[in-house]
């Protein structure tokens, strides 16, 4: 620890670069700390590129997405001038050092004239052409250099037969529901007992009772079995103006329900399940309001308003996602409060969403105050009666140059330094193997996926992308060899554990389009350039957290000449390795192996040179060992930066539901057992993780 620091302390003698350098390089030579490197690296480095700030597209997906972006939104230090750079726009300087002169992108060339008929001020990224007197603000000019109209990020929605936008019951019955709370004083009781919060609260949030079939995508439960449950309904409010002379309050009406447990508060049902933006407890806002809390659910929100009597919204999806048609509820407010988790996932969403809604009127809320226990959330705080107003007060902003600053940074590490098991990332449900060797699946890491031709790399990875994305992570998909329907159909299969009848249909896919999982299309180009645009696009637009690419050789395949081809996929790699480091998202890659007659793979089996494996934090290959009649398949983890355990999970594939499934240390004993002579590949293979041990000490583990 002290080493990390002393590192930390010498920054100020270091140039950025430099230091940069040097942890990038630690990162590289180091497996077991290499963790706390590399969020320094991707805190540092996504001081220069971090929230892109792309215009959503507005052929987009969600029909109500309006591509909106805040006035508030500021451009990073360095991002117009490295977005200048990255699109060969040459800009050049002017007397004033904020100016640049550049070419306009709607202007022809001039007869004779220069082309340079536009100014950028590259702090704020405004753009003015004197020739077709053009202005557009940071947003437009990037939406009219970039190449957004050559991708669309389509989701879950757009793959299925679109979606029901109107409540299952009618709006009478829906406006009803606060009536009804009455009829369950258990739900009082509880809020009361459990979590603090007065009849009043719950009045004034139109919280209410309606009975709901269990739609939540991360609950296993079989919707057919379902009968349905009473459950505590939570409004989501939209602003509507109808008689300007009635009233001068704005007015609201429900768009949407949000149904959670009695006694758990876990989500039920979104009623219906795509609506138009609304936010819960909207209607608190009055017209000469300019302040705003927003949290990360419900109960939050309601102890945040009942103990410092601001108004106080949450995130609208039970994710960390701050969806781009929310954004226009949020833009009259000159002050926004933050308060997530003060955990290390929290936070690091907290940061993201205040450079999303502008850093000028965001401050952030930190429920610990630094402390290593106790509550992390409002509603925690205000059950073990802690001074919210207190907390409140002390919320800081994220300033513009504590972003790339030293600060800023030791907060970041210091957190991750007391919460070593958040850092070990989301767990698997269906691979318990995967998680006692990687740990976890962690923002900021590149995993390299190769496995030999029809072994099913595409079938496994989209079973473990579905897995995590259960658990909230936001995922990208860029399936360049596989169309996306046939992509989807498949995940669908996998989601519901049986292939669909008709009937069955329309009860899952409602389910399954309440997942955060998008796909990219594209319209001809596929360089680089247009993939990464696409990716950035999807991070500011979506909040993704995982991007898959399958697969680097579909990727590339029409770029460039033969003799320069792993040169070409060496840049690509390189360039997802700073990605994910910057942006801090994963990036699982596919990779396919050089052909190999030998039936085990290993490190350098993978395509292309060295420096694609080099590049990777985890590599995972999909092996196939043959005994006598029987093959027995392994997903053989080669590579973990983390802390370097390895190990091969031994797997069968199950038809019905398309998925594969761990063998036991007994189960895959016995097929193994199947051959008298040991074959060469057996020996040489990495050790089975021992699941009948379960502990991580028990492991048959070969460390790097
Ligand atoms: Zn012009």
């Amino acid at each position: 620890m002290s080493r990390h620091l002393l590192i930390l302390a010498n920054r100020a003698l270091l140039g950025n670069t430099r230091l940069l350098s040097v942890l990038g390089h630690r990162n590289s030579i180091r497996g077991g700390t290499s963790r706390i490197f590399s969020r320094f690296y991707s805190i540092e480095g996504s001081g220069i590129t971090q929230l892109w700030p792309y215009q959503a597209d507005t052929r987009s997906i969600d029909f109500f997405a309006s591509g909106f972006s805040s006035k508030h939104y500021m451009p990073r230090p360095g991002e117009v001038l490295e977005f200048l750079n990255k699109h060969y726009q040459f800009p050049r300087k002017t007397q004033d050092k904020s100016l640049f002169r550049i070419r306009c992108p709607c202007c022809r060339p001039h007869k004779r004239g220069t082309l340079y008929t536009a100014v950028i001020n590259v702090q704020k990224g405004l753009f003015q052409c004197e020739s077709c007197l053009r202005k557009e603000n940071w947003f437009d000019y990037i939406k009219l250099v970039s190449k957004s109209d050559s991708f669309q990020v389509l989701s879950t929605v757009d793959l299925s037969r679109g979606s029901k936008t109107e409540f299952s019951v009618p709006r009478d019955t829906i406006e009803k529901y606060p009536n009804q709370l009455s009829e369950f004083p258990i739900i009082v009781t509880w809020c009361k007992t459990e979590k603090g919060l007065t009849l009043d609260t719950l009045q004034d949030y139109k919280i209410g009772a309606a009975k709901y079939y269990n739609t939540n995508p991360s609950n296993n439960a079989e919707l057919s079995t379902d009968k349905g449950q009473v459950c505590i309904t939570f409004p989501r409010m939209a602003p509507l103006f109808l008689d300007p002379q009635a009233t001068d309050e704005p007015i609201t009406k429900t768009v949407r329900i949000k149904a959670c447990e009695i006694g758990s508060g876990d989500l039920v049902a979104f009623d219906p399940p795509t609506s138009e933006a609304g936010l819960f407890g909207y209607h608190l806002v009055q017209s000469e309001t300019e302040t705003i809390i927003l949290t990360g659910n419900e109960f939050d929100a309601m102890a945040a308003y009942q103990e410092t009597k601001l108004p106080a919204t949450c995130l609208p999806n039970n994710t960390y996602q701050l969806p781009l048609e929310i954004l226009p509820l949020l833009e009259r407010f000159a002050k926004i409060y933050i308060w997530l988790d003060d955990d290390v996932a929290g936070q690091e969403a907290a940061e993201k969403f205040a450079q999303k809604l502008g850093i000028n009127r965001c401050s952030i809320v930190k429920t610990l105050g630094g402390n290593l226990n106790g509550p992390v959330n409002a509603s925690e705080a205000l059950a073990s009666g802690k001074d919210l107003k207190e907390i409140l007060r002390k919320a800081k902003p994220l300033e513009h140059e504590k972003i790339i600053g030293f600060d800023h940074l030791k907060d970041a590490v210091y957190r991750e330094l007391v919460n070593p098991n958040q850092v070990r990332g989301v767990q698997s449900t269906d691979l318990p193997g995967l998680n006692q060797i990687l740990k976890g699946h962690r923002p900021g890491e590149l995993t390299i996926f190769t496995g030999p031709t029809g072994i099913g790399k595409t079938t496994i990875l989209s079973q473990i992308s579905l897995d995590f994305c259960r658990s909230g992570v936001s995922t990208l998909w860029g399936s360049f060899e596989i169309p996306n329907v046939r992509l989807a159909k498949k995940m669908l299969q996998q989601f519901a554990g049986h292939e669909l009848t008709p009937e069955e249909f329309f009860q899952t896919t409602e389910k399954f389009q309440q997942l955060p999982m998008y796909f990219l299309k594209f319209f001809g180009s596929t360089d680089l350039t247009t993939v990464v645009d696409a990716m950035n696009h999807a991070i500011y637009a979506f909040d993704v957290q995982h991007v898959i690419i399958d697969n680097l050789q579909f990727m590339t395949a029409d770029q460039g000449r033969f003799h320069d081809r792993w040169e070409i996929q060496d840049r690509t790699v390189g360039t997802f390795r700073r990605f994910a480091t910057e942006r801090g998202v994963h990036i699982t890659l596919v990779v396919h192996p050089k052909k190999d007659d030998r039936e085990f793979l290993d490190l350098n089996s993978v395509f292309g040179s060295a420096k694609i494996t080099q590049e990777a934090d985890n590599v995972i290959i999909i092996q196939r060992l043959i005994v006598d009649d029987e093959e027995i398949r392994y997903l053989d983890i080669k590579k973990n930066r983390y802390d370097g355990t390895l190990a091969a999970i031994p797997f069968e594939f199950d038809n019905e539901s398309c998925k594969i499934r761990q063998l036991t240390r007994n189960e895959h004993d016995r097929r193994a057992k199947g051959s008298k002579n040991k074959t060469r590949q057996e020996t040489e293979m990495v050790p089975i993780i021992n699941q009948n041990a379960g502990e991580n000490r028990n492991l048959n583990i070969n460390q790097q």
